[in-house]
């Protein structure tokens, strides 16, 4: 197995990743970002406005059924010759109507305050609106920016992959697949030397046994970093 090859694809590979970092850290990019997440409270607080708007729909329906009984009460009390009801009847008439202005007031008063609460609900719409645009015109801004650098980079990053790619070839099967892993899971680098008796990845010292066994197989897993460990 020649380690050196392993090296230089290792190497070359570590170009793609500082394209890749330096384009992450575009300040274009982090504007994208930031603007998503505005976006996203944005989302957040109109799924709470409308939860509001459904929960005043409901208590006006309510409001509105008790205003059609208490109404229905009314006419139905109107109906009846005064002149006909007895003293009981007189009586039982007289709470009711009682009861049904009490009722009207406790009414009026709690539309009043649906009112407000309507009307906070449609600034609050109004206002995620115009954060909404405000948002989408920034995002569209930075983004169209930020293809532009992306552009200048694809070139360079399609040259060091295919260069990476004609490289393989000469790297076993099965290193090549380890590392591939590895960079998958976010390890780099991924084959590092073995020195001093330790994982030149962490520096975690070896017990003999795995040192005996990394002189056995030349390339070692580290129980701690997960790098592959190589002997020079
Ligand atoms: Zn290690």
């Amino acid at each position: 197995m020649d380690i050196n090859k392993i090296l230089d694809y290792q190497k070359k590979d570590f170009e793609i990743i500082k394209l890749e970092f330096s384009l992450n850290e575009s300040p274009n990019k982090k504007a994208i970002n930031q603007i998503l997440s505005v976006v996203k409270e944005t989302q957040d607080s109109s799924a709470e406005l409308e939860k509001n708007a459904e929960e005043i729909l409901a208590q006006f329906n309510n409001l509105k059924k008790t205003y059609a009984d208490n109404i229905s009460t009314f006419l139905t009390l109107s109906k009846k010759n005064s002149e006909k009801l007895n003293e009981m009847e007189v009586d039982g008439m007289s709470n009711l109507m009682h009861t049904m202005s009490s009722n009207l007031s406790i009414l009026e008063k709690k539309l009043l305050s649906l009112a407000e609460k309507v009307s906070g609900v449609l600034s609050g719409y109004e206002m995620a609106k115009k954060k909404y645009q405000k948002a989408r015109e920034k995002h569209k801004e930075f983004k169209d920016k930020f293809d532009k650098e992306q552009s200048v980079f694809k070139p360079q990053v399609d040259k060091l992959l295919a260069e990476l790619k004609s490289m393989e070839k000469g790297i076993e099967a099965k290193y090549l697949a380890k590392y591939k892993e590895k960079r998958q899971d976010n390890i780099f680098p991924v084959f590092v030397k073995f020195t001093s008796n330790a994982c030149g990845g962490c520096m975690m010292e070896l017990p003999s046994a795995q040192i005996e066994k990394l002189k056995k197989e030349s390339i070692l897993e580290c129980e701690n970093c997960h790098r592959l460990m190589f002997l020079e």
